[in-house]
């Protein structure tokens, strides 16, 4: 049985979570065996023990390192780009980070393309972290660990106990449409398509998703996490009216039957922006880690064509290098951290995410 969402305490883990996982939230059969061992092979062949060997993409996401991150001002949003989907936001006087991986590679040998934006060393006390789910380039235990084991971690229901168990001691596990209050901060997960998976048997064990951040002043930032194209932009669209800046992901799409399912490509993601009626949008998920065959520049030149055959003005395109920032302008009578916004108390339907026919197989 699904847990009934409004049934369930603010502000902390949801009870009944169903004890097989959440394969039932998964919007999109899951790709063939063929394919699948085609992307192993493909995998294999750029990341077996010959990689080394085999010259690495001489192109990859540009890099304008910073050392010292500057401090936002009051009722400013500030987002910097890490690296693939790494953010640090700080939003209403405080400092979050998304899916942090500093690593130089990830499990499996997959190496780091491009140094973090910003030196782990040069980072400020984190007030708290998003995490969107438990696959390893989002989740990663090297960089988690580097942090103070008192750190608030916000992750989707089923992932808390891979953090209690390694000593964290603040964590807030939620549901989809559920959010907690950090400090004067509103968090909410929100839908993805998407799945989760860390070891052999553990597919869906761990529910996936995407975060709204709200500040004192009403400032909104989305974090979509990994996620294929989808009902959920409209409905996080019509929930939270409004947003400031969608970082959404537009890399790791090829080819389009095994990924699909699970990850947006370029057009998708700038119909997903739309879908959303957000302000801004900052492209991630490309460039860092070569997780897929697509050419490592090509999401981000996709991306500018499909914004312009959607006839988006160009200013609402955040094309930040890796290390860049932006920041959304306090609003003209900012306060300098405000009230914490009151959760959104709108009734969402408790149903698995529609599928969306699709023009490409997969
Ligand atoms: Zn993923």
């Amino acid at each position: 049985m699904e847990p009934n969402v409004f049934a369930a305490p603010q502000n902390g883990f949801v009870p009944g979570a169903p004890a097989k996982g959440w394969a039932h939230r998964v919007t999109y059969p899951a790709p063939s065996l063929l394919t699948s061992l085609k992307e192993a092979a493909w995998f294999w062949g750029h990341h077996g023990p010959w990689a080394p060997l085999l010259r690495r993409p001489k192109e990859h996401a540009p890099l304008r390192p910073q050392t010292t991150l500057r401090k936002a001002r009051p009722g400013e949003v500030r987002v910097t780009w890490v690296g693939h989907a790494s953010f640090i936001l700080q939003v209403g006087g405080r400092t979050l980070l998304t899916d942090p991986v500093w690593s130089k590679s990830l499990a499996g040998g997959i190496k780091r393309l491009v140094d973090p934006g910003v030196p782990f060393e040069a980072l400020p006390a984190i007030d708290g972290v998003l995490i969107s789910h438990n696959h390893y380039d989002h989740m990663d235990k090297r960089t988690l660990l580097r942090l103070p084991r008192d750190t608030p971690m916000f992750v989707p229901v089923g992932n808390g106990g891979w953090f209690r168990r390694h000593g964290f001691l603040d964590v807030t596990e939620l549901d989809w449409w559920l959010d907690a209050a950090l400090g004067n901060l509103r968090i909410e997960l929100v839908p993805a398509h998407h799945w989760s998976r860390r070891g052999l048997l553990d597919a869906n064990h761990g529910l996936w998703g995407g975060w709204v951040v709200t500040d004192g002043n009403g400032r909104k930032v989305y974090f979509a996490g990994d996620t294929a194209y989808g009902t959920a932009f409209q409905e996080i669209g019509k929930r939270h009216r409004t947003i400031d800046v969608a970082l959404l992901p537009v890399g790791a799409y090829a080819p389009r039957e095994h990924n699909g399912g699970v990850h947006c490509d370029p057009e998708e993601a700038v119909q997903a922006f739309k879908d959303l009626g957000a302000k801004a949008m900052v492209p991630m998920h490309w460039g860092t880690f070569r997780l897929s065959p697509e050419p490592v520049l090509e999401p981000i030149e996709w991306t500018r064509r499909a914004w312009a055959e959607a006839k988006l003005p160009e200013s609402a395109l955040w094309e930040l290098p890796i290390g860049g920032s932006r920041a959304v302008p306090p609003p003209a009578r900012a306060r300098r951290e405000g009230p914490v916004p009151e959760p959104v108390r709108q009734p969402v339907a408790d149903k698995p995410l529609a599928q969306v026919p699709k023009v490409r197989v997969f």
